[in-house]
This record gives C-alpha cells, sequence and structure tokens, in this order.
C-alpha cells in the first residue's frame, strides 16, 4: 500500500492537511489485532474556526459555478477513487477491520459512484417555470442551502464520507465532515482526492473528534445543514440541537429490520438474503434484516442450511482476500454484542451455533443464530449492530406483517416468496423506508434510501438527496400592472 496508515496530520481544512495537538489524543486501532495503528488529536476550537470560516469563504464561489464546472471536478475525483482502489480499500480495512473482500467492493468504489452519480446530475439541477396567466409567470430556483456539517457512523466511514459530501457539493454547499472517532482514517483521503481532483479549497473539511467536536458543528448558528448517520440516542440529541436554529437535517439512524421468508421461497436464496442481511461486514449494517421471520413449515429446513452455509464463513487476516468475515469495530462494541448473545441465553433463544468471543487479540465473535426467539425478547426488539440473527416463527402473512411492523424502526424490511402478488402485497404494508423483494441490502446509489419511524428522517442517495440539500426559491413575475386596493 502506498498510503501510510499514519496520516500526514489529524484534519484536513482548506485544502491542506492541519494539525493542533492542544486537542485529546485519539488512537486508530486495527479491530483484528487490538493494535494501536495511528494517532491523531481531537480537534480545538481553533480548527474548527478555521474549518468553518474557510469553508463559507469558498461556498458562494462554489455555488455560482455551472453545474457542468462542479460536476466535472466530482466526476474526476472518482476516477480517481477508482484508480486508487485497491490503497483506499487497505487503509478502510485498517481502519474498520472489514475484511479487504468486502472493502474492495463496498466502500471506495461506492464512494466513486456517489460522486459520479452526483457529478452527472450537478448540470440538470433547475427550477421551472410556472405560467399564471395574463402572461404573468413565476419561476423557481434551486439553490445551496450553504454551509453543511456531516457527521458519520464508524461502519462505512468512506460511503459515507461521500454519500454525503458527493450531493451537498454538487449543489453548490461546502461541507465539513465529521468521521467517527473510531474510524477517523479514510475520510481524510476523501477531502484529499477531492483537492487532487480540482474542488477548491475549504468546500470539502475533514475535522476529527467525539461529539464534543459534532456539538458545536451542529449548533453553530453559520451551519445550515446536518446529515447524521448514527444510532437513535445520538440521532435525537442532534436533530434536536439542529431543531434550534431550524436547520434542514437528514437523519440515518438505526433498525431492527424485520426479512419475512415465506415456505413457497426458493430456500437457498432466501438464506443468502438472510447471510448478506445479518453477517456482511461482521453484522454492522444499519439497514440488516436481523429479525428473520420463517413460515413455519421451512423453519427446519432453513436452520439446517443456513447451519451448513455459515460453515464457509471464513475468518483470519482480513487482508487476506479468502477471508469473509472479519472482527468487530472495537471492544466496545464487541462487549455490547457479547452481553446481547448472554441476554438472548437467558431469556430463553436457543443458540443454533456461534456465540463465542475468540481467545485471541483484536474483536473476534462467530456469526451467531438464535432461533426460537419471540418478540418480547430483548434481542428482538433492541438493535444488536453485531453478527447475531434472530430466527422467528409465523404462520401467516397478516399475522407476520403486523409483528413485521411492530417495532419503533422503520429503516428497512424485505421478504422472500415465489408470490409476486404477495410480495408487494407486503412491502406496501412495511412500515420501512427501504424493502427488497428477494433480495437483501442493495445499496446503489441510484435507489433513495433512509428510513422511516425513529429510524431517521430524509433520503440519502438518488435525485431525492437532491432536495436534502438544497431548497427553491419562487420568483413572481409580474408583466402587467401591479394594482392596490388604494
Ligand atoms: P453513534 O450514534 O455513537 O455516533 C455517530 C456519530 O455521531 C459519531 O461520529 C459520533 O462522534 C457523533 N456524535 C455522538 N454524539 C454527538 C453529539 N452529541 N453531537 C454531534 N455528534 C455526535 O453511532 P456509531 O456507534 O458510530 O454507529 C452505529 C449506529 O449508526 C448504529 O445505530 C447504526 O444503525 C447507525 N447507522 C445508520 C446508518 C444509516 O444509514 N441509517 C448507517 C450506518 C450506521
Amino acid at each position: 500500500m502506498t498510503y501510510d496508515l499514519q496520516p500526514p496530520a489529524s484534519h484536513y481544512v482548506n485544502g491542506r492537511y492541519v494539525e493542533d495537538t492542544a486537542g485529546a489524543v485519539i488512537e486508530v486501532i486495527y479491530p483484528a489485532t487490538g493494535a494501536v495503528i495511528a494517532k491523531l488529536h481531537e480537534a480545538t476550537e481553533a480548527v474548527i474556526e478555521e474549518a468553518i470560516t474557510s469553508a463559507l469563504a469558498a461556498q458562494k464561489a462554489w455555488a455560482a459555478m455551472s453545474g457542468t464546472e462542479r460536476g466535472r471536478i466530482l466526476r474526476r475525483a472518482a476516477d480517481i477513487m477508482r484508480e486508487r482502489n485497491h490503497d483506499l480499500s487497505v487503509l478502510e480495512t485498517h481502519d474498520t477491520g472489514k475484511p479487504l473482500q468486502e472493502t474492495l467492493v463496498a466502500d471506495a468504489t461506492s464512494g466513486a459512484d456517489a460522486l459520479e452519480y452526483f457529478g452527472g446530475l450537478a448540470a440538470s439541477l433547475t427550477g421551472e417555470h410556472i405560467p399564471l396567466g395574463d402572461g404573468n409567470f413565476a419561476y423557481t430556483m434551486r439553490e445551496a442551502l450553504g454551509l453543511c456539517v456531516g457527521i458519520g457512523a464508524w461502519n462505512y466511514p468512506t460511503q459515507i464520507a461521500c454519500w454525503k459530501g458527493a450531493p451537498a457539493l454538487a449543489c453548490g454547499n461546502a461541507m465539513i465532515f465529521k468521521p467517527s472517532e473510531t474510524t477517523p482514517l479514510s475520510a481524510l483521503k476523501v477531502a484529499e482526492i477531492l483537492v487532487e481532483a480540482g474542488l477548491p479549497a475549504g468546500l470539502f473539511n475533514v475535522v476529527q473528534g467525539t461529539g464534543k467536536v459534532g456539538g458545536p458543528l451542529v449548533t453553530d448558528p453559520r451551519v445550515n445543514k446536518v446529515s447524521l448517520t448514527g444510532s437513535v440516542p445520538t440521532g435525537r440529541k442532534v436533530y434536536a440541537a439542529a431543531a434550534e436554529g431550524m436547520k434542514h437535517v437528514t437523519m440515518e439512524l438505526g433498525g431492527k429490520s424485520p426479512l419475512v421468508i415465506f415456505d413457497d421461497a426458493d430456500l437457498d436464496s432466501a438464506v443468502s438474503g438472510a447471510i448478506n442481511g445479518n453477517f456482511y461486514s461482521t453484522g454492522q449494517v444499519c439497514s440488516n434484516g436481523t429479525r428473520v421471520f420463517v413460515q413455519k413449515g421451512i423453519k427446519e429446513a432453513f436452520l439446517a442450511r443456513l447451519t451448513e452455509r455459515l460453515k464457509g464463513a471464513k475468518m483470519g487476516d482480513p487482508l487476506d482476500e479468502s477471508v469473509n468475515f472479519g472482527p468487530m469495530v472495537s471492544e466496545n462494541q464487541i462487549s455490547i454484542v457479547e452481553r446481547y448473545v448472554a441476554k438472548g441465553q437467558e431469556e430463553g433463544a436457543r443458540l443454533v451455533t456461534g456465540g463465542k468471543r475468540l481467545d485471541q487479540d483484536g474483536y473476534w465473535i462467530e456469526p451467531t443464530v438464535f432461533a426460537d426467539v419471540t418478540d418480547d425478547m430483548v434481542i428482538a426488539r433492541e438493535e444488536i449492530f453485531g453478527p447475531v440473527m434472530c430466527v422467528l416463527d409465523f404462520e401467516d402473512e397478516a399475522e407476520v406483517l403486523a409483528r413485521a411492523n411492530d417495532t419503533e424502526f422503520g429503516l428497512a424490511a424485505g421478504v422472500f416468496t415465489a408470490d409476486l402478488t404477495r410480495a408487494h402485497r407486503m412491502v406496501a404494508g412495511f412500515e420501512a423506508g427501504t424493502c427488497f423483494i428477494n433480495s437483501y441490502n442493495d445499496a446503489p446509489v441510484e435507489v433513495p434510501f433512509g428510513g422511516s419511524k425513529m429510524s431517521g428522517v430524509g433520503r440519502e442517495n438518488a435525485k431525492s438527496a437532491i432536495n436534502h440539500y438544497s431548497e427553491l426559491k419562487s420568483v413572481f413575475v409580474r408583466l402587467d400592472a401591479c394594482e392596490a386596493a388604494f
């Protein structure tokens, strides 16, 4: 790899690396071994201030450029990301612990897709002409919001930086991005690449830190929009703080999504869906279908096939491309998962496979399946955010739909069935923002992504993201005389 794991400095502000060693130390840990691979400093007030002032100084000229010019820079950045995919993926693997087999196809590539997609869209962001009779008319102008703050979770650091940065920049905004303190490395590379592609300094700044840095960014009156990817408790706090300033928000939060498997489903395909929806990225995916409802007739066949297929999970050096199951991201996260595994056993769920932490350095736990889970168990109600699948039985469609929706979350939902009429009925009934029929967890940039209920507000990706990074100005034009009552 050509990238050093230790970046030149902690932050990327105004087109260059910036350091302030007065900030608290952030140790970056390689989850596969527990070794410290880099040390960074949390952003100080001075760093945050430079991020804000340089962003404001650059934003108006950026918004005044044509969409074609802005888009060209984003598309060039997409090309650079693709050229460097291998190095970026190795870095992402060190940052997150996710196996290289995954990061090579799901992180910088997904980020590049977002840059390419929104780069392509930038020139077509227009308003409309509204005829009003008698020659009078109105038109709308689509305008940038100004300064946007992006705050990321640790599971997809490159992707999150690009899913927020690309539409923000395409619309003519500046962005300050604060990665998760657990995975601070990759977003710095996104900033570097954007500048290399021609992005003027100040338009995409990266500042490091915990909520102590995120908090002041959210409340700063100069910030117009906040987009958070994180947990529901953080979302509540950030949404409330942003509301004080009447800021635009996008909230991409947690979930406990249902995956419903009817007995007419293709068994292997359904098992694949359940594996993708529970064990990809070691279960650390917000939209995971962790409540797997299996119709009674195929329950034992499903569990048998699943257990067989899980033997194909290969743990080991995440940089070995044949490894397909990595460690969890941190000691904190694995201990949360261990507590839920113990809770599931205490509650009387049947541990079908897995559940054990490996006796070695790093944060390794086996893919875990519980069966005979009931709706009221804690493991069926709370987001675990780890490789723990809960299998629940059901008898019929109406019953399973009601149970699937009986949650405060509404991020995603999936159904496997050979009956397409039933599949469409089910997704029409799901209280969830992102649904899958005979598939699970696909997230192409062309499709809106996001949640309802406690899982979030707004949508990322697709044309719909444009509405969340721009606003309309309406202009009324009178061609005849303007009259008044007196
Ligand atoms: P988290 O809520 O602990 O932290 C998310 C981010 O918010 C971090 O960058 C953190 O530093 C920051 N933060 C914390 N307190 C803050 C505050 N008061 N003000 C401003 N910023 C603050 O989440 P996490 O543990 O990093 O990520 C896991 C969670 O994220 C899970 O719940 C998962 O479901 C969710 N997630 C959602 C999506 C989605 O698209 N819906 C994607 C990935 C992860």
